[in-house]
């Protein structure tokens, strides 16, 4: 597999192909998309949107959205080429999301979870004072309601708008997951392409299961600025998964259609129960009967009493 860097815009929405960043290979839009965003031909796994993360993960009807109405605030009246404040606005408009992460609770398989999940498409899934709260509210989530973490990454690295507030978003972040592990609570990371910065140099690697897609650029400093600072070429496949899996940096990877399978076993495995059956087919249960209607039983009860 050719490696490409992050951030080349290839993908041109509204079109019928898209032109694969690692390959080269004209891929159909709607079987690429019937794929979750892997090339047919490489098998290079594209930036997959959060809420289309959430669909692939969560069983269906199950993901119960929480913290949505947190929102980033200018507290340091950052100005770049734009005001951070506008960029805030407009990012949000463009997106429909209030921030780079989206929080829930939903069933994998059956089993329950409460899941955090990053959005590339909103400021490079950069970690403000947002991200790093709903990442600390949703394992402090986990520890109330007795549920496994799963955090799914994909992150440009702290929000540099938010100077160091964004800085103590890591600090905060492990601080909660510390004490989930203290509590005996259980937690997974996915590690997806890219993961850099401090988000990989905080809650994403300092889960009880590190996990990554294939091929995904995971590191602290991007390898080029690595390579210019050290003045000295970088082995190849440097900083992906492929490369961290072998020096120990990762538990394994997994390929993004089997994905679910793997988390509902290894959920199951954390909660005591078989992981075997639980990576096997899966069938939704049945929806509940519906409840008699109220009023009927409140005649029954009456003419029980009556009875009596
Ligand atoms: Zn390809």
């Amino acid at each position: 597999m050719a490696w490409t860097r992050f951030g080349k815009k290839k993908d041109m929405p509204g079109g019928l192909w898209i032109k694969c960043e690692a390959c080269g290979s004209m891929l159909f839009r709607k079987e690429f998309e019937s794929k979750h965003r892997v090339c047919g031909s490489c098998g290079y796994h594209f930036t997959l949107p959060a809420r289309e993360r959430i669909e692939l993960t969560a069983d269906p009807g199950t993901f119960d959205e929480l913290f949505l109405k947190l929102e980033a605030e200018d507290k340091l009246h950052f100005v770049d080429r734009v005001p951070y404040a506008k960029k805030l606005k407009a990012t949000q408009k463009k997106t429909g999301e209030k921030d780079a992460c989206v929080t829930g609770t939903c069933e994998i398989k059956g089993h329950p979870v409460v899941l955090a999940v990053m959005n590339f498409a909103f400021m490079g899934g950069s970690m403000g004072a947002v991200v790093g709260e709903k990442v600390a509210l949703a394992v402090e989530t986990g520890i109330e309601r007795d549920l496994p973490v799963i955090l799914i990454s994909c992150s440009g690295g702290a929000r540099m708008h938010e100077g160091p507030i964004s800085l103590m978003q890591m600090a905060k972040t492990c601080a909660a997951l510390s004490k989930l592990n203290d509590r005996g609570g259980f937690s997974i990371s996915l590690m997806t392409h890219p993961t850099t910065g401090g988000v990989t140099a905080s809650f994403a690697s300092v889960c009880d299961v590190l996990l990554a897609e294939p091929g995904a650029l995971i590191g602290f400093a991007g390898p080029r600025v690595i390579a210019t600072t050290i003045k000295k070429e970088l082995p190849k496949g440097f900083q992906r998964s492929e490369f961290l899996l072998e020096r120990g940096q990762i538990d394994r990877i997994v390929t993004r259609d089997r994905m679910r399978d793997e988390l509902a076993r290894l959920v199951a495995y954390a909660r005591g129960l078989d992981p075997v059956a639980a990576y096997g087919p899966w069938e939704p249960k049945p929806p509940a009967p519906e409840a008699p209607p109220k009023r009927a039983r409140g005649v029954i009860k009456r003419k029980a009493a009556a009875e009596e």
